[in-house]
């Protein structure tokens, strides 16, 4: 049996309960949903209630036993008894979920992995990159997120729209570049979310960490408790406790991942950006709309002031970006290398007259670096990736004095296209990449995430061959 759909219970409530619940306990959660439906668990309305401290979980010395807090009050909603937990064996459980953290993180069915003192894990482990993002598994409220760190570390609960409790905990408490547990929650948390807050699925909530017991391995311990939930111990298979092993596999079989973290245009980055940007040194931004396959690169052009976010928390990554602008991140590129654009006093075109960035694009037209054979520059027109290759080959030449290697045909999609050597360029230099199916779509806009990378590549080659320094 398949479910592809919410309970009759649920639907008559108008509030979803299990979305999609497969397999053969669907027909029991049908009765738990009804049962939680005549008790809501408001969202919202639920009083603060402390989150589970963590089981000591990857290092065996704390003595804070697993469910420290047996006196807490239940939530509201039924009580724990009236679940038949015999049926719904927690472990079988797979819940409709959007995984958590980024694409990629390490687990295993980790539930009942037993931990010292005689505590059993009850939840999942996933390992990842330290500052990697963690995302809303599911719609819901935020019901806990101190921003003074507690001693088992930052941690966030959702109580979500579907009756059930989300609690991740080891968010990150160290600053760019360090082990030192002094990063303030503003490294832990999405910007702008607080207690109380409503939380759409898939939304950032923070970063991954290793804070509380978890120092030196930065992991999601992610923890799922239905309604009922009591600090009951999960030794025997818990009470209202749920494994979340098979949701995390059905969520990653499905591809239900947070916005950006998969599907990235170039893949595997062409070329390392260490030399510039070397990731223990560079400031992490707060961007929200930025994704795992180019926040490298927007976090470096940030770091080397070539661009800025539209706000404190967007950079507006998938929006193109218009010739205007381009030539004032080159402008930019070249100011933060030690080789500025010459300044000129010719007026290169008619249709930029007023443009903020005008005085920008006739010092790149002086330079050589992008211009047009007639009066017009076309300063709004969106930047295709064929005509960005062509000027980052030609920001090189400006910058580096030398000219790139030719390179070899590397795509089958440019032939013919007027930028198709300087494509062969910028990809033999590894500062270019196309996408997973070969192709480069040199006609495709360029995004300004997309020219986070290709700038911060180009940043790159020139550091490593000693045409730029990094910034102090
Ligand atoms: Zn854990």
């Amino acid at each position: 049996m398949d479910m592809s759909g919410p309970s009759p219970a649920v639907v008559e409530a108008g509030r979803p309960f299990a979305g999609r619940v497969r397999g053969r306990f669907a027909a029991v959660l049908a009765v738990t949903a009804s049962l939680l439906v005549a008790a809501p668990v408001g969202a919202g309305t639920t009083a603060e209630v402390a989150p589970p401290a963590e089981p000591a979980d990857l290092e065996p010395a704390s003595a804070t036993p697993a469910d420290p807090d047996p006196t807490a009050p239940a939530p509201p909603g039924l009580a724990a008894s009236a679940v038949d937990a015999s049926a719904v064996a927690p472990a079988d459980l797979v819940l409709d979920l959007t995984f958590p953290a980024e694409r990629g993180g390490r687990y295993s069915d980790d539930y009942y992995a037993p931990r010292s003192s005689g505590r059993t894990h009850c939840a999942t482990d996933v390992l990842g990159a330290k500052h990697s993002r963690l995302f809303a598994a599911v719609s819901g409220t935020i019901t806990s997120m101190p921003t003074t760190k507690p001693s088992y570390g930052y941690t966030v609960t959702v109580q979500g729209d579907d009756g059930r409790r989300y609690t991740y905990i080891h968010l990150n408490d160290d600053n760019p570049g360090t082990n030192d547990d002094a990063a303030g929650p503003h490294l832990a948390y999405a910007p702008g979310l607080a207690k109380g807050a409503r939380v759409a699925r898939g939304q950032l909530l923070g970063y991954m960490g290793d804070s509380g017991n978890a120092k030196g391995t930065p992991h999601l311990h992610f923890e799922v408790n239905d309604g009922a939930y009591q600090y009951a111990p999960c030794t025997t298979g818990g009470i209202n406790r749920i494994n979340p092993y098979r949701s995390l596999r059905q969520a990653e079989a499905e591809g239900d991942y947070g916005p950006g973290t998969g599907g990235g245009t170039t893949g595997t980055p062409a070329r390392s950006i260490h030399d510039a940007c070397p990731k223990d040194v560079v400031p992490w931004t707060t961007f929200l709309d930025v994704g795992t396959t180019h926040r490298p690169g927007v976090d470096c052009l940030v770091w080397w002031r070539v661009a800025a976010g539209t706000s404190r928390t967007t950079f507006s990554s998938g929006n193109s970006i218009t010739r205007e602008q381009l030539a004032t991140f080159i402008a930019n590129l070249t100011q933060a290398t030690g080789s500025p654009l010459p300044a000129t006093g010719t007026d290169h075109f008619d249709d930029d007259n007023g443009s903020v960035h005008e005085g920008n694009i006739n010092r790149v037209a002086a330079a050589g670096i992008m211009g047009s054979a007639t009066r017009s520059f076309s300063p709004g027109l969106a930047v295709s990736r064929g005509s960005m290759a062509t000027a980052i080959a030609k920001t090189y030449r400006y910058d580096a004095r030398a000219t790139l290697p030719a390179g070899t045909n590397a795509f089958p999609d440019d032939a013919g296209s007027t930028h198709e050597s300087n494509i062969n360029a910028v990809a033999a230099s590894g500062l270019a990449a196309g996408y997973s199916d070969g192709t480069f779509r040199p006609a495709a806009p360029v995004t300004r995430e997309q020219m986070g990378t290709f700038l911060a590549r180009l940043l790159d080659l020139l550091v490593e061959q000693g045409h730029a320094a990094r910034p102090a």
